[in-house]
């Protein structure tokens, strides 16, 4: 069993107002609340396998986290990068990046095809697709007309989402392009993007196959893996939002794939021997994730934390989250 990899990072504050009462402070893999004056808060202070300060660049952030998946799923191996954490903490920066710093997918997506082109004695073939579970429901963001789709298992496929789109791709730019129609499609119809993307979990997977080129190498077997990127719902509390009907519903799922996401992690980080039974099947969002989660998979969580006071529970509440992770 692979050990989850576990990294915070702590965006910069979006407005300077300042009210003057604690600070986070990152010192090299800890994060801890500070008062203003710098003496710290005990007992509210947290190490993780990389603590990433409002200063760290996204490109700095994959060499460091999501490199070794990367490289890992173009040999065979399984991998899934999870961001977390509260609504304007940083998950979309983080996965997609701006103009001048690409996201965590896009490096992926060029680094995929980098190593493919040195790996020169093997064929690939790559199919990419892109999902949203949005109060419970599976939506392809790669076709808008499937909408609602459902899980499936077989012998020969696993775990499947039926009738979900898979691209088959031969370079970034094409897988690039896709994931900017799939940007699209997910905000069609909608009036308010950011409330549901805030809402959603994003899942953009890329299924890696390849085997050698000599047909008479031996030992010739296919390999495939399943490389997840997901940029999931906004964590924060329903109580927090003050939420009724609709978005209460919505709030309901999202913190039910939450938990039970957070229970699978916690029971895969704890080790093989009392392990026990793992709840995959208590979230669509665990489920599909499953093949790729445990196991020999490698796996990694950015939990992203927001600077602001007025965060400070919701951000003790992400590091804790992070804490059961490790
Ligand atoms: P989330 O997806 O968690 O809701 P966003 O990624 O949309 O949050 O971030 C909220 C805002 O903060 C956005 O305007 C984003 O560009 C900005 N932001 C987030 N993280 C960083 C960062 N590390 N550096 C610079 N700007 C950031
Ligand atoms: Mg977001």
């Amino acid at each position: 069993m692979e050990k989850i990899c576990v990294a915070v990072r702590l965006r910069p504050p979006v407005t300077q107002e300042y009210s003057g009462g604690t600070f986070w402070k990152v010192d090299e893999n800890r994060v801890s609340l500070h008062k203003v004056h710098g003496t710290p808060i005990s007992g509210v202070s947290y190490a993780f396998d990389h603590v990433f300060d409002e200063m760290c660049s996204n490109s700095r952030v994959y060499e460091l986290l999501t490199k070794e998946i990367i490289h890992a799923a173009v040999e065979g191996f399984n991998g899934t990068a999870f961001a977390y954490g509260q609504t304007s903490s940083g998950k979309t920066f983080t996965m997609n990046g701006s103009e001048t710093d690409p996201g965590i997918i896009h490096r992926a997506v060029k680094d995929v095809f980098g190593r493919i082109e040195m790996m020169s004695h093997r064929e690939f073939l790559i199919r990419v697709s892109y999902m949203e579970i949005y109060n419970e429901e599976i939506n392809d963001l790669l076709a808008v007309e499937n909408q609602k789709l459902q899980i499936h298992e077989s012998l020969e496929r696993g775990i499947f989402v039926a009738g979900l789109r898979e691209e088959i791709v031969s370079n970034a730019e094409q897988v690039l392009k896709l994931l900017e129609s799939g940007e699209v499609n997910r905000h069609f119809g909608e009036t308010n993007m950011n409330a549901r993307s805030s809402r959603s979990h994003t899942i953009f997977r890329m299924v890696i196959e390849s085997k050698e080129k000599d047909i008479n190498a031996s030992a010739d077997v296919i390999r495939v893996s399943v490389l997840n990127l997901v940029d999931l719902a906004g964590s924060e509390r329903i109580a927090k939002t003050g939420a009724g009907g609709v978005r209460l519903k919505e709030g309901k799922h999202i913190n039910k794939s939450l938990m039970s996401l957070g229970n699978v992690i916690n029971k895969l980080s704890d080790g093989a021997k009392n392990r026990g039974h793992i709840p995959y099947r208590d979230s669509k969002l665990t489920r599909i994730l499953q093949p790729a989660l445990g196991g020999n998979a490698k796996t990694s969580i950015i939990c992203t934390i927001a600077p602001e006071e007025v965060h400070v529970e919701e951000t003790k509440g992400t590091l804790q989250f992070a804490s059961r992770a490790k």
